[in-house]
């Protein structure tokens, strides 16, 4: 979560006591994070939240067996995500948020003269580290590099396809940056595609990339050589899209078992 949202939740903890944690993230999630949006919380867009949750494991790709993550949205319902729902106590709370930011304002729980020296302590914090480290910014691009190569080879299955793609895959090209809030975030140009465009890594709480989006726009291209009659668009549109089941993303290659890119194909 960006600074500026993860400052907003631990100040309005403050007026609101604790906030659950896939209370946070599901808020997050739904787009009521840092902003005015919970004043106007009632029943139905309580409702309303509790049917966009249900779509999270889909739109963030994330896997029915990656407990970690469920927990993170669903908690207790992790198991069964189709049954969850804001808990009465739960939904109690939600609406107190919605009084103290119309009574406080949002400026408030955002104190933004605050964070702007935050994000500079942060800046400052991530670059020290570095050089601490002997490392520089390239060395950081080229680490990142590594880890998406080795996160395809070590699931290469040895067949030509699978080594042609490994082979591309190693001439990925990555940039390391200091973000706007301090902490690194990498650009990865695409070896598969002529795109310009980039994609947008960054690393969670404890300094690890999360290479969700390199992963799944990665295995679309593997999913078009393996099978070439399907279309790699990623346009919603496209009546022969080629469909990839929610991926578990942690590097532990052991749970792909037989499927060892954790995706199936089927045509939509
Ligand atoms: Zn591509």
């Amino acid at each position: 979560m960006e600074l500026v949202k993860e400052r907003f939740w631990m100040l309005i903890q403050r007026d609101v006591g604790l906030i659950p944690e896939r209370i946070m993230n599901i808020l997050d999630f739904c787009g009521y994070s840092a902003n005015c949006a919970l004043e106007a919380i009632n029943d139905e867009k309580l409702k309303i939240i509790e049917r966009e949750a249900k779509e999270i494991p889909q739109i963030l790709r994330i896997s029915a067996s990656d407990e970690e993550q469920m927990k993170k949205y669903f908690g207790k319902f992790y198991r069964n995500p189709q049954n969850f729902h804001i808990l009465s106590g739960e939904a109690q709370q939600i609406k107190m948020i919605g009084v103290y930011l119309r009574q406080k304002g949002i400026g408030s729980y955002l104190k933004l003269d605050e964070l702007t020296r935050m994000r500079e302590r942060r800046r400052k914090e991530v670059t020290t580290a570095i050089e601490a480290g002997g490392g520089t910014l390239e060395e950081q691009g080229r680490l990142l590099a590594e880890r998406i190569h080795t996160f395809y080879f070590n699931r290469c299955d040895g067949s030509p396809t699978n080594v042609e793609f490994c082979n591309m895959v190693s001439s990925v090209q990555v940039s390391v940056e200091i973000g706007e809030d301090g902490n690194l975030v990498g650009y990865v140009v695409c070896p598969l595609c002529q795109s310009e465009k980039k994609l947008r890594v960054s690393q969670d709480r404890t300094g690890h990339w999360v290479l969700a989006n390199i992963v799944s726009h990665m295995n679309r291209h593997l999913a078009t050589m393996v099978n070439p009659s399907q279309n790699p668009s990623d346009d919603p549109n496209s009546s022969k899209k080629v469909k990839l089941e929610p991926l578990d993303l942690d590097d532990s290659s052991s749970q792909y078992g037989a499927n060892p890119y954790g995706f199936t194909m089927s045509m939509t």
